[in-house]
């Protein structure tokens, strides 16, 4: 009998096609071809190196096997194959193997993401580079004050009769056209949803997107000087687990700062519309460096506190302190341990890569006070699909 192997696999329902994990490789053992992205189960040797780069997690897939599956037949693959049944001793070495893989992937935030219960099932990679939905640009709004050092847009996209279901914390791809310096087609990069899933007004087969221009940067500057009835090519939708709880009862904790704020708006406009008088709260931490340059800034003034409680926090106001989302969440504390301790709430961090790092000391300092352990209480919520994290 063969051996069994753990092989490297990537999940072709999730993957997006961006060619992150074939450049990040540093031993050429991932590939494509029209169809997927696969792993060369005789060149991988488990570096791990793919896996954080990947903005998806489609690549963070392992299987224990006796027989690895060929490039052939991944290429061919519609889905990920199930665990095959096992030897009961080498069931064993798959749990401990890849639980450490997989913490070692995901830097310490305590086990594979899981989405909320109540949140509806996602459709996902409809559309490909092969296949993409050709979308319109409905508008394209600066967010920030012309002054502002960001120039974050709302740029709205309409799909026509183009079905493109999507739900509140997905994401979209952009193809940006053109080659980039290899003579390679520009990698796809990703976009939060910041509409909810029934359009920017109800019943429009349209969606949203905060972008903020990056300073030479390929896709965002492309997309903030796309005109009003322009096309572009969307891949998509992506996203299976930082998804919206559908429970009324579920109190919604969201952190963020800059775009971050994307999938939020999404998230608050999904609750005024669907279950206004819903027993579960949603609460606010935003951070920007002024007022004139934190997006939807207007619009969240006249968002009732009765649904939204709103903790803004500014880092460059003239004479005032500087104030991040972490020292927010320090002076709410008490209030921020009792919504960690109950079993209806939900969290949701999105923005800046490294956003976490401060949040996370902050949530440690709330609960000590409280005298609960974080330590061992995010690995709770995280399993139990109630702790989300999108940095980029
Ligand atoms: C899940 C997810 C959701 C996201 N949601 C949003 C969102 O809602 N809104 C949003 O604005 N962004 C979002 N992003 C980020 C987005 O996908 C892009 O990464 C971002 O817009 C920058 O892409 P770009 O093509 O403009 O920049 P790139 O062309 O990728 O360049 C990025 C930076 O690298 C520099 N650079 C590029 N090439 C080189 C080179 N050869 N040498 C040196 N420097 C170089 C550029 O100057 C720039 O500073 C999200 C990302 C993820 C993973
Ligand atoms: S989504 Fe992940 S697995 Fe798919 S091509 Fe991009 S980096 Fe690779
Ligand atoms: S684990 Fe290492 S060798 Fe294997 S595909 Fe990823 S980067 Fe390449």
């Amino acid at each position: 009998m063969n051996a069994v192997i753990k092989q490297h696999l990537i999940d072709p329902e999730i993957c997006i096609r961006c060619n992150t994990c074939e450049e990040a490789c540093p031993i050429d053992a991932v590939t494509h071809d029209d169809n997927n992205y696969v792993v060369n189960a005789e060149i991988c040797n488990g570096c791990l190196h793919c896996v954080s780069p990947c903005p998806t997690g489609a690549i963070d897939n392992w299987r224990m096997v006796a027989n690895v599956y060929s490039l052939d037949e991944q290429f061919a693959w519609q889905d990920l194959p199930e665990q095959a049944p096992i030897k009961i001793e080498a069931a064993d070495a798959l749990e401990d193997d890849v639980a450490a893989l997989l913490s070692h992937a995901h830097q310490g935030l305590g086990g594979k993401p899981v989405a909320a219960a109540s949140a509806a099932t996602p459709e996902i990679n409809l559309f490909n580079r092969a296949r993409p939905a050709k979308a319109s640009v409905r508008g394209n709004y600066r967010l920030t004050d012309a002054d502002a050092e960001a120039d974050i847009r709302h740029i709205i996209l309409d799909f026509g009769e183009i079905p493109f279901p999507v739900l509140e914390g997905q994401s979209i791809g952009v193809i940006p056209p053109g080659i980039d310096a290899q003579g390679k087609p520009h990698a796809i990069r990703l976009y939060s949803i910041a509409s909810p899933r029934d359009g920017e007004k109800p019943g429009a087969n349209n969606l949203a997107l905060t972008v903020k221009r990056v300073p030479g940067g390929i896709c965002s500057d492309y997309l903030c000087d796309l005109p009003k009835g322009a096309q572009l090519d969307v891949t998509g939708p992506f996203g299976a687990t930082f998804l919206m709880p559908n429970d009324p009862n579920a109190h919604i904790l969201m952190i963020c700062t800059g775009t971050g704020s994307a999938p939020f708006r999404g998230f608050t406009e999904r609750r005024r519309r669907a279950m206004p008088d819903a027993p579960g709260h949603l609460h606010l931490y935003f951070g920007a460096r002024r007022p004139e340059e934190l997006p939807y800034f207007g619009p969240l003034q006249k968002i009732p506190a009765s649904l939204l409680t709103q903790r803004l926090c500014f880092s460059r106001v003239p004479e005032q302190p500087r104030t991040y989302v972490q020292d927010r969440i320090r002076e709410d504390g008490a209030q921020i341990a009792r919504l960690l301790s109950d079993a209806n709430t939900h969290v949701y961090i999105c923005g800046l890569r490294g956003m976490e790092t401060g949040v996370d000391e902050a949530f440690a300092d709330a609960c000590r006070h409280a005298g609960l352990d974080w330590q061992a209480l995010k690995p709770e919520l995280r399993g139990s699909g109630r702790y989300h994290v999108e940095t980029y």
